[in-house]
This record gives C-alpha cells, structure tokens and sequence, in this order.
C-alpha cells in the first residue's frame, strides 16, 4: 500500500492511501478531463543527470519513464548558478542572465568537483572562465562570487548542490505540487575517481537528497537502450555506449541479456568534452578579431561569455550543415564581429580532440578482451555525440558498422537513473523487477609498498581497474627495518606503476607493533568498495589482532 496524489501541473487530489489497482478502478470511475494524468507515490525517486553544462531529470511514472520538463518548457536544464545584486538564480534562468553578470555565473563545476586547486587541468580551466578560482584550504578549489555586495566563496560541490536541488524542484513541480522528490539516483561519469564521486555525494546530501546511488553515467544509458529495444530481455547483446557530453568522455562495454547490465570494462576521460570544442572557436574568433581590429579581448570576461554563447550555437549548426555565421553584435567598443565557419574549418580546429576521444573506445575493448567483431551496437550518448567527424573516425574504428541513434542523447543518461532509482526503491513493475546492474571500478586501486632489497616504491595492485563492484580483496604485507613499531599504510589510485604518480586516497599507521626482524610481522590489508564506488580501507596486525581503518574522505593532500 502507497499514499498516491493523482493530478497534474495545475492541481491535485488527496486519493489516501491505495494499492495500485483501486487506485486505477477509482481513476477510471472518475471523469477527468483530457488533461495529463500523473500519478505517483508521496516520495518519489528521481534519477538525475548532472551535466556539466546540461541536467536532466527523469522519473519512473506507472508503466514508464517521464523526463521532466522545466518551468521554461525545456526538457533539459542549464547546469548554472549566477549571483545577481539581489538574487542567486539557478538553471536556464541563470543561463539568460550570464551576459548581464559573467562574472558571477558559474558553470563548469563539475570539472572541479573533487579535484585540486594545483591539479594542470584545474589550472588550465582557470585561465578560461570568467568567474574567480582560488587556492582554498588543503588545496581545494575555491569560486568567489560578489554577492548582494559581499565577497563569498564557494566549493564546486556547493554550486553542484544548488544545481540539484534545483532539478529536485523541477520534478516536485512537474509531478505535483505535494510530492516531495527526495530519494535520488545521481548518475557521474565512470571514470570519476573517488573523491569526485564522493563529492557527488556530498553535493546530493547539501540539496537536500537521499542518494540512493551514484551510478555511471555510460550504464545508465545502456539501461535506456536496453529498455528502448526490450534488449534487456532477449538475447545477450555486446553494446558499446560511447557518451560524448560538455565535459566529459565516458566509453563502456557492456552485455545485456536477460535482465542483467553486465559492464565489462569502462575507460573515458574526465576532461574531454563540448567545452573544449566551444573555447576552441573562441579562441579562434579572439585571433580574428584581433588581426581584424587589433585589439586583444581575450581578458574581457563579459566579451568572452558573448563569444561562447555564439560559438556553441554555430558548433551545433554545423553537425547538421556545412557552414555557419558566427556573428557577435557589439562584441568589443561597439565593433560587431563576423565569420563564417565551415564544418570543415571547426574539423581542422578540433582534430586532435576528436582522435583523443577514440583512445578510451580502444583501451575498453582491449580490457574487456572483445574484438570489433563481437560489439553489436555502437550507441551514440550525449550532445556532443552529434558530431558528423566523431560519428566518421567511430564507424572507421568498427570498420563501417552503422552506429545507433535510437536513444535521445540527451536524456538517456537520466532515464536509466530513473529506472535504476525506481528499482532501488521498490517502484517498478513488470519486467523491470528482473533488473540487474553489475557495474566495474574504473581506477586500480592499491598501496604504496618498497620493492624487496631496494629502496624503491612501487604500486601494489590491490583491486585492478574494471573489478566488478561491489568488491572485496585482502593483500598481505610485512615490514621492511627491524623492530619496525609502527607501519603507515598509503593508498592510491590509477594505473601508474609508480604510486606518487597516481591519486593519493589517503593513509593510516598502525602503531605498537610488537618488537621483531623485518619480514617476520604480518598484516591483512582489506580494500572494500561498495556500489557507490567509494572505498574503504583498513589493516590487521596478524600477531595482536589489532585493525585499524579508513574510509577514503575527501579534502586530502599529499
Ligand atoms: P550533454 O552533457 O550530454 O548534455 O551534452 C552537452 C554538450 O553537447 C554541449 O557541449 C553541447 O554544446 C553539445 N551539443 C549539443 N547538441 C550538439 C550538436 N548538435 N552538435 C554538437 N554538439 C552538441
């Protein structure tokens, strides 16, 4: 039995508490007017898509997934936060407002979400937007923002927050005024690390939402193309989702067969996405105009946010034609800029970014062991997957195969959120209650251990990346000086053999290590990590049973 409300955007009606088949008899006894009907329970799980530049929100409605459509009409929404003097504005309101205030408009956050102020990326990222990053506490990136006439600062997770609980009020509006859209599957790209993942999470709980779980935005789509094409349900298929967003780049295998979302092997790249393609052409225009005008504009926060508005315009156009205008009105001093941009020009621009997005559709074949042979579909996520090249050097790589475009590429990541949080939460009906997820850790995980009869460190495996998650793995160590009292345990991720290369997770020691040569004392590592993504890591002193452990927090530096 569920409390179910029974209306729509303009009104609803109290039903009490029902089971769905009175609810349904007393919904045909009713005369309602030809209005949309929804019905739903008191607390509805929603999945969403937090884009880098777009997100979307999608619930499981009866029989069916419903992306829900914003208060401007739109079924994606704008992933921007912008301080005006008075008020803060998130979505597409904040978006029709960059121009006006481009200095406190932030957007991009999630390509600073859980990463550090020093890292190159960040670094590089900093030198295109108009908004203020600073060094913050512990190395994390800080945005500042002048606000009804304070200086305030803001962690990427805090602009992330607001972005989502806007999209939770997107979906308690659209589904009924009285419904609270609380529990939430978050989807993240799947070559997040984890503390970007945990970030996530931490940005969920700041709206306001239980996240129910953070699953990966590749998986979520192949859930959207499984049910799309009842795939889920028949034959075993190998499928290959090649999602391509603002930001990222996110490549995984997976087998779909009878009910079971099988990831094979996942690769991709965090920072690698239509933003690169859009500041690619600003740049251009920035050098046009100063040849044309000789003036350099490439400081000019408010200029740059009018020519990025005009670029991505003209980037979408010219997936479906040939050439393009890029016109700028009063771009710099009143001086209108104009161009006109061939497909094959912005190909010549970008080619390096387009051959880059074939290196993860490579490596997720060799880990998965899978020949070209065996992929069945090659299906097409995200906005930027458009692109006429992107789809040319993909079909090169599968040697002509005809890739599928049967799933909007703007909303399938949300629409498996959805089906995945109506499943966490008991919602679904039908052959969805079959509904397996098996996903894989992106990342190797594993400690920092000295290589026997020399000094050198090295990294110790311990769960190697495409493991199917949730997963445990123990690994054995000793010490390496006699009469050793204490052992500090450091753990990393990545696929460096060398582990400062990689991302420091955090470290512990274990002390009072009774006295011994070195080699005798015997330590249990347990590397746990849970449906999340997010590891937990602690050690056992085999002689005194003494266990010390962490679970892997953000904000930490090495
Ligand atoms: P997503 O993160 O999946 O919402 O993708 C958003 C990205 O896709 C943005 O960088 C958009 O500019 C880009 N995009 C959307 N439509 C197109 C298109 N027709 N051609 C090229 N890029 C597009």
């Amino acid at each position: 039995m569920s409390k179910f409300w029974i209306g729509d955007k303009k009104g609803t009606e109290d039903l009490g508490t029902a089971d769905l088949k009175s609810l349904l008899q007393l919904y045909l006894l009713q005369d309602f007017q030809p209005r949309k009907l929804i019905m739903t329970e008191d607390n509805h799980a929603i999945g969403i898509d937090l884009g880098t530049t777009y997100s979307c929100v999608a619930a499981w409605q009866a029989d069916h997934v419903e992306i829900l459509v914003n208060d401007h009409g739109n079924r994606t929404t704008r992933s921007y936060v912008t301080f005006t003097d008075s008020k803060r504005l998130v979505g597409d309101e904040a978006f029709n407002q960059v121009g006006r205030f481009p200095a406190n408009s932030i957007f991009d956050a999630k390509r600073l979400i859980g990463r550090r102020f020093n890292e190159e990326t960040v670094q590089k990222d900093v030198k295109c937007w108009p908004f203020k990053v600073i060094e913050g506490p512990a190395d994390k990136p800080l945005i500042v923002v002048n606000h009804k006439g304070e200086e305030k600062k803001f962690a990427a997770e805090d602009i992330s927050s607001m972005v989502l609980a806007k999209m939770r009020e997107i979906a308690e509006s659209y589904l009924c005024s009285k419904i609270s859209a609380k529990n939430a599957v978050i989807t993240v790209p799947s070559y997040f690390n984890d503390s970007q993942r945990q970030a996530t999470i931490e940005a969920g709980k700041l709206a306001g939402l239980n996240v129910l779980r953070i699953i990966n935005e590749p998986t979520a789509a192949a859930i959207a193309y499984g049910i799309d094409k009842k795939a889920g349900w028949f034959n075993k298929r190998n499928v290959m989702i090649f999602d391509w967003g603002g930001g990222t780049l996110d490549v995984s295998l997976l087998t779909i067969g009878n009910g079971v979302f099988d990831v094979k092997a996942t690769a991709g790249d965090t920072h690698l996405g239509g933003e690169d393609l859009d500041n690619r052409m600003v740049n251009y225009c920035v050098e046009e105009f100063k040849t044309k005008q000789n003036v350099d504009i490439g400081g000019n926060a408010k200029a740059l946010r009018k020519a990025k508005t005009a670029c991505e315009k003209a980037k979408k156009a010219l997936s479906f034609s040939f050439d393009t205008d890029i016109e700028i009105d009063s771009w710099y001093k009143g001086e209108d800029f104009h161009t006109t941009f061939t497909r094959d020009k912005f190909e010549e621009l970008s080619m390096d970014i387009f051959n880059k997005c074939m290196e993860p559709v490579n490596k997720c074949l060799e880990d998965a062991k899978m020949d070209i042979s065996e992929v069945d579909d090659v299906v097409l996520v995200g906005g930027s997957s458009r692109i006429p090249k992107v789809q040319e050097l993909l079909q090169e790589v599968f040697k002509g195969k005809e890739l599928c475009k049967s799933i909007n590429p703007d909303e399938a990541v949300a629409y498996g959120a959805a089906v995945q949080a109506a499943s966490l939460s008991g919602n679904v009906t039908g052959k969805l209650q079959d509904f397996t997820l098996l996903d894989v850790t992106p990342l190797s995980l594993g400690l920092e251990l000295v290589k026997h009869d020399s000094s050198e460190l090295y990294m110790n495996v311990v769960i190697p990346r495409n493991s199917r998650i949730p997963v445990s793995k123990t690994t054995h160590v000793t010490t390496v000086d006699d009469y050793q009292e204490s052992v500090t345990f450091s753990i990393y991720e990545g696929e460096s053999k060398v582990a400062k290369n990689n991302n420091f997770l955090g470290e512990f020691t274990l002390h009072g290590i009774p006295p011994a040569p070195k080699g005798v004392p015997k330590f249990t590592v347990y590397f746990d990590m849970d449906a999340n993504g997010v590891l937990s890591v602690s050690a056992e002193d085999m002689s005194t049973r003494q266990k010390k452990g962490i679970k892997i927090k953000r904000d930490r530096t090495k």
